[in-house]
């Protein structure tokens, strides 16, 4: 039983891919705080290992990703843009301050923090829902280094996980599901996980 706890601890604590050849580039959008950029890179270090991060010079959002009606951004509209800035197994993570959106079962435009699309390239997340309610700034980081977290484990092929604080549980629009994640993937995931064949 030591054993096996002792093992739970190990596959939790390192990063998983620690000799690594995967690639992740940044990309900022608009104004976009750089101090926040490093705190990200941390994460996904912490979170994924030694992956080659890589950080591209800031960009204004794709106008076609407009959405007036509600004054925000539609996230797959920005999805497929950032697809069509790196090739190959690359990752790339577009990152905002400003509010994104998707579809969401009967609701048309339904404002999220984050949107990754299953095994693929690209995902997005923005600070605008991180902020509310005066939030210290360790807690915003937190925040926002869980979501870009999940939303690459999206990138690599993971669904939602229905296991309680699994990193990869759907957050259902509360940032309370965020909050109560420690950032780690459940057991099942991070397996899962390191097994996959990039
Ligand atoms: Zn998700
Ligand atoms: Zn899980």
């Amino acid at each position: 039983m030591k054993f096996f706890i002792s093992l739970l601890l190990w596959l939790v604590a390192i990063p998983i891919f620690s000799q690594s050849k995967i690639s992740i580039a940044l990309q900022s959008f608009n104004n976009f705080p750089s101090s926040y950029i490093d705190s990200i890179k941390t994460g996904i270090e912490q979170k994924y290992g030694k992956v080659k991060l890589i950080v591209l010079p800031n960009k204004k959002l794709p106008t076609s990703a407009y959405y007036k009606p509600r004054n925000r951004y539609r996230a797959e509209k920005i999805l497929t843009f950032l697809d069509t800035l790196v090739t190959g197994d690359t990752k790339i993570v577009g990152l905002t301050t400003l509010d994104i959106s998707t579809t969401n079962g009967k609701y048309k435009d339904w404002g999220i923090f984050g949107l990754g699309e299953i095994n693929a390239r690209p995902c997005v997340v923005s600070t605008f829902r991180l902020k509310k309610k005066n939030v210290s700034s360790r807690l915003f980081i937190q925040r926002l280094v869980k979501i870009v977290n999940h939303e690459l484990g999206h990138t690599f092929g993971f669904e939602h996980c229905p296991f309680y604080n699994c990193l990869m549980e759907d957050a259902k629009g509360t940032i309370k599901t965020v909050d109560k994640s420690d950032g780690n993937f459940c057991k099942k995931c991070r397996i899962l996980l390191m097994n996959h064949v990039f």
